[in-house]
């Protein structure tokens, strides 16, 4: 192996990409002539995603009704079936994980089972940066208790779109019951220390979850080791479900048996959920946050899905995602730095998730300039540029394109020929 000297060049990026242990992968997925870094908002259709899907599809062809105990995938069992495989990328046992939901539904399944207020212990601890649906969730569960969320939901202030954790901890006052943090900002990138969080709200008494739709399936978890209550995601981004995939979400063991928040009949165990009883029998696991008939075409692509993720390890994937990220910094930092662009994601990569946000006053313009050009950045209000490599089926030739090609569109001022305005989606 002879390295290329000149890290700015080419011939580097090629070489990268010749000796990438993860290089089979990117050709499981389907791709247009674009290069796609918007993964982490909605991931590209695998092979084994489509094949999966049509085999559960196959299933309902042939056996109808009774697809849902028979077939390669019985759909009774897909829950947990899925569960199972996405453990590993938790850090969780097997029946610590249930996919089930969205991340929205899952936020209020969540807390509606662990925001347990008393009279001086109500408050709910979240952050300014998070998800706008996170907050409206735990608005609405705050309300539903019959508290006002103006003065009970207390939001961590952010800082150029970084959260300290020493602000957090200062915030965890005697008053705070259930904390909700996102394990990365969906903006900035940052990655919080969930370990360190976790330990501090269990010394003060506070039940702790988190949001790890934009760290599954890009960054290891130990959700398990580290004592975490509980957590949701989505399978849409990272893990490549397709749109609208069902979410998941994580129990630790040591609450198994208590009684789910928002119960259904799937909540029930399933030996006996098909006796019809009207007192309820909570499955003994994650099962128990089941509500309703789970929705098997949307969560068939990820029996293949899931499959890749655990074949190729998911500190291989954290560590070409890495890579790929400080590559790209490097880039951006030697080719644009006339241009204005400001890094808001940590430079520290084990402060940062799998993308990088990029601020510049004409965003919107040079995103509809960069997809003129066949790059798919991601948009985000009001001006910021977030760019996904993804290690499944990014390359390094993709990164080192797209910030030549930000290169000339600045040069050439092409993103004048745009409305610095988003589109209705991103
Ligand atoms: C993507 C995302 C969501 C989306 O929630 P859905 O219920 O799946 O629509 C919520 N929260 C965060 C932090 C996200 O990144």
């Amino acid at each position: 192996m002879t390295l290329v000297e000149d890290v700015y060049s080419v011939e580097y990026a090629k070489e990268k990409d010749r000796i990438d242990p993860l290089r089979s992968y990117r050709n499981e997925f389907y791709q247009n002539e674009s290069i796609y870094l918007d993964g982490n908002s909605l991931g590209l259709l695998s092979k084994r995603a489509e094949r999966s899907l049509m085999n559960v599809l196959e299933s309902w062809k042939s056996f109808g009704i009774d697809g849902w105990t028979k077939g390669d995938h019985p759909w009774f069992y897909m829950a947990q079936e899925l569960g199972r495989k996405l453990a590993p990328l938790v850090g969780a046992e097997g029946n610590e994980v249930i996919v089930t939901g969205s991340t929205t539904t899952n936020i209020h399944q969540l807390v509606s089972s662990f925001y347990k207020p008393t009279s001086n212990r109500y408050k709910i601890l979240a952050d300014d940066a998070t998800f706008p649906s996170d907050i409206y969730a735990l608005q609405s569960q705050l309300k539903l208790k019959g508290y006002d969320p103006e003065e009970a939901l207390v939001k961590v202030e952010s800082n150029d779109g970084l959260l300290s954790e020493e602000a957090i901890i200062t915030k965890m006052k005697d008053d705070i019951a259930l904390i909700l943090l996102p394990s990365v900002l969906y903006r900035s990138g940052q990655i919080l220390d969930m370990e360190r969080l976790t330990l501090e709200a269990h010394k003060r008494g506070i039940v702790i979850g988190f949001d790890l739709c934009h760290s599954i399936g890009s960054v290891p978890h130990h959700l398990n080791k580290w004592g975490v209550d509980f957590a949701m995601w989505c399978n849409y981004k990272h893990l490549n479900g397709g749109p609208g995939a069902v979410g998941g979400l994580y129990v630790n063991q040591k609450y198994f048996g208590q009684e789910p928040g928002l119960a259904g009949w799937f909540s029930s165990r399933k030996d006996v959920q098909f006796n019809m009883s009207h007192e309820l029998q909570a499955d003994t696991d994650a099962g128990a946050y089941e509500i309703g008939t789970p929705h098997i075409l949307s969560m068939a692509p990820l029996i293949g899905s899931l499959d890749m993720f655990n074949e190729a390890g998911i500190e291989n994937i954290r560590k070409k995602s890495l890579e790929l990220t400080d590559y790209m910094v490097n880039l951006i930092n030697h080719e644009l730095k006339e241009y204005d662009f400001v890094i808001v994601s940590p430079l520290d990569h084990t402060k940062r998730g799998a993308h990088i946000l990029l601020e510049h006053k004409f965003a919107a313009s040079i995103c509809k300039a960069l997809k003129s050009n066949q790059i798919i950045p991601d948009f985000r209000a009001p001006s910021f540029i977030r760019l996904g490599p993804v290690a499944l089926y990014n390359t390094f030739y993709d990164v080192w394109k797209m910030v030549h090609t930000l290169k000339i569109i600045m040069k050439e001022e092409q993103y004048k020929e745009f409305e610095n305005e988003r589109d209705v989606v991103a």
